[in-house]
């Protein structure tokens, strides 16, 4: 048996697990059994919501993705209902003022075949989390080693899905940090920019905010992105998928990873060349509704 995670902050509520069928348990309490396919292969899905006044922000468009991702690689979810029942189980009673991360898990459960393992942990935003919208990051480009278009080009590789084989993107942080920077920014072999392994790239460059298209690239499609791409004339911007290069982003007027949790964190530093501070980010934190303090 695994237990669930505790992860408790003394200062701010108590970590959440909720787990489907059996409701709210103690955090310390198993949740999966030792041979569920989620650990033994990461043969699951997850999403990650920014709970705020106590309500999961842009819960369908998370829900939407893990439907799409279920379907690619043939797990067999619950019915949305029980999954917004579920949500709605481990966020009852958190304190609306606290910033929240919700995550949904779906494994493909046990090895000699059973229902998925469908649980949802709720936890205060870290606080590293908050400093990175707040002061913004450093990052480096890191190869991926693959042509742009080199996944999107395989059809028996499900792209773009929120797996829980997180090894990779694991790896990439660990590289991150013993090279002195807060994240990275996958390259392409071809020379383009694709995604960080938490994160999608956005940048303005001439009144236009611009991230990579995931549907070329098989980068996952960030609901943070989209929704952003999507409101950019209520900043008096225009919106467009575009690939783009380093020097690309070098040029551009600001550059920020947008991911649940962090919102929009400006890349002050790119592959050690420190940026101009852009003057759009705080109307984009406000127009995104985090909190940055
Ligand atoms: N790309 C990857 C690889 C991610 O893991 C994430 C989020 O964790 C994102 C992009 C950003 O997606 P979202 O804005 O939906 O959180």
């Amino acid at each position: 048996m695994v237990r669930s995670p505790v992860g408790q902050n003394p200062a701010g509520p108590a970590a959440r697990v909720a787990v489907l069928g059996r409701g709210l348990v103690p955090p310390g309490d198993p949740v999966l059994r030792g041979d569920d396919l989620g650990v033994l292969h990461g043969d699951g899905l997850f999403e990650t919501m920014h709970l705020r006044d106590g309500k999961p922000w842009l819960r369908d468009e998370h829900l939407a993705r893990l439907a799409t991702a279920a379907t690619a690689v043939e797990l067999a979810l619950p019915p949305v209902a029980a999954l917004v029942d579920l949500l709605d189980e481990v966020r009852t009673g958190w304190p609306a003022p606290v910033e929240g991360a919700l995550r949904l898990v779906c494994t493909r459960g046990p090895e000699a075949g059973g229902p998925p393992t469908v649980y949802a942990t709720l936890s205060e935003v870290p606080a590293a989390t908050r400093a990175a919208r707040r002061d913004g990051i450093a990052v480096a480009t890191l190869p991926l080693g693959l042509p742009a278009a080199a996944r999107t080009g395989l059809d028996w590789l499900p792209a773009g899905v929120k797996s829980t084989s997180y090894a990779v993107n694991s790896a990439a942080r660990r590289w991150a940090r013993r090279s002195g920077v807060d994240d990275v920014l996958w390259t392409s072999s071809d020379g383009y920019a694709l995604e960080g392994p938490t994160a999608n790239v956005v940048w303005l460059t001439d009144g236009v905010l611009c991230t990579v298209p995931a549907a070329t690239t098989g980068i996952l499609a960030g609901t943070t992105a989209a929704w952003l791409l999507a409101h950019a004339t209520e900043l008096g911007l225009s919106a467009d998928e575009r690939m783009a290069t380093p020097a690309g982003l070098h040029a551009a007027d600001g550059v920020w990873f947008t991911s649940s949790l962090r919102g929009a964190a400006e890349i002050h530093t790119l592959d050690g060349v420190r940026r101009n501070p852009c003057p759009r980010t705080p109307a984009l934190h406000s127009l995104l509704g985090f909190p940055v303090g």
